[in-house]
């Protein structure tokens, strides 16, 4: 398979393949840009079907890690890693320390984060051999000590963005009364919720797992409903916060929600899904904006950990939200469009 004619190896600077014999360990480490700062992103260990599949993959997600990191105003580039295996089966000691010293060899150009298929425990023990990993550190909260899991910030950063796009579309600043439909309550979305009913919103949930049910249902007050229902419900706002591509040609014409926000990555099946949410008067809030509080996160773990300044960094997801929309407005254009133009404009030298 070609490499450098592909679509989306568009302008990546460097990426890297990693074997070690011993380990069983195939990787590729992709760094898309490097301008604003060291490449940080998620190392991802999935069984690719094929390897084409896997380099697919490691470009376009560490391409959108320069977006979201240029967009949360981070001295951060973008880049990505991916471990071509079976996380349950194949994730042994030896494959991580393999990887972790690729990562050594590469002198923070790359920094691996947890993803899909890797933990926060992996990270901890790939810094025994390399300084290039993040998402360690426990830090101190209001009420104990956390590991480096990004899912709380990730969920705050969601919630203050909610606020930004209930001003712009609905004209007011409170949340009380607001109808939201939550999808997916993991990590991300329980928080979200827990959030949103704290500030006084109504709540309707779906989610795969009964028992994530059952607790939001008793702990919130929420309602439950299948998965295949969330789309169509009379509310005011959808938060995605389970699965890619759900903003679809199926799901779009069920929704009767003002306004789409929610922390899932790359909700969009393709691009023309966000024209068409515009063209209904839909508004979306472009998911690497409204998500970038997990990076931000990651990002003050390594700069020295001050909450208040964390969680101020974090709130700058509302201005950036802000400015998504009105120039949407102003041009005519989808927010996505926008957000993109106003990363590359942050980014691009
Ligand atoms: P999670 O796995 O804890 O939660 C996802 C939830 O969605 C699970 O409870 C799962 O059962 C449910 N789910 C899966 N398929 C579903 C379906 N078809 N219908 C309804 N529910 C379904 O993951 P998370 O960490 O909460 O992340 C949620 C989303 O946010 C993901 O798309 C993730 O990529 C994105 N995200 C997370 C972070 C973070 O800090 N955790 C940061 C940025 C983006």
């Amino acid at each position: 398979m070609a490499v450098f004619s592909q679509i989306d190896f568009a302008d990546h600077e460097q990426v890297v393949f990693v074997s070690d014999d011993a380990s069983g360990l195939k990787a590729i480490i992709a760094v898309h840009n490097s301008n604003l700062g060291p490449a940080l992103g998620g190392c991802r260990m999935w069984p690719y079907a094929t390897e084409d599949e896997a380099i697919r993959d490691v470009l376009r997600l560490s391409r959108g890690m320069t977006y979201k990191s240029a967009m949360a105003n981070l001295k951060l580039g973008g880049g990505k890693s991916v471990i071509i295996g079976n996380p349950r089966t194949q994730k042994t000691p030896e494959l991580l320390a393999a990887f972790a010293r690729a990562l050594e060899q590469l002198n923070g150009r790359y920094i691996a984060a947890e993803d899909s298929g890797t933990s926060v425990a992996d990270m901890k023990y790939m810094a025994q051999f390399t300084r290039h990993v993040a998402g360690i550190v426990d830090k101190p909260t209001d009420d104990g000590v956390r590991s480096g899991d990004p899912s709380p910030a990730t969920a705050y950063g969601v919630f203050v963005g909610i606020k930004a796009a209930v001003k712009e579309r609905l004209g007011r600043d409170s949340l009380q009364g607001l109808r939201v439909a939550v999808q997916g309550v993991g990590n991300v979305g329980f928080d979200l919720a827990r959030q949103l009913k704290e500030a006084g919103a109504e709540l309707w949930v779906t989610d795969i797992h009964r028992e994530s049910l059952t607790a939001a249902a008793r702990e919130l007050g929420a309602t439950v409903v299948a998965p295949e229902d969330i789309f169509g419900l009379d509310v005011d706002l959808f938060a995605p916060c389970a699965l890619g591509a759900i903003l679809n040609d199926v799901t779009i014409p069920q929704l009767k929600a003002k306004i789409v926000a929610g922390a899932a990555n790359n909700q969009l099946a393709e691009a023309r899904h966000g024209t068409e949410l515009f063209r209904r008067g839909i508004l979306y809030a472009p998911d690497y904006v409204i998500n970038a509080g997990g990076i931000i996160d990651v990002y003050h773990e390594r700069t020295g950990f001050d909450r208040g300044v964390l969680l101020r960094h974090i709130e700058g997801i509302y201005d950036n939200l802000m400015e998504v929309f009105e120039r949407s407005r102003k041009e005519e254009r989808p927010t996505g469009e926008v957000a993109d133009a106003i990363a590359e404009e942050r980014f691009k030298r």
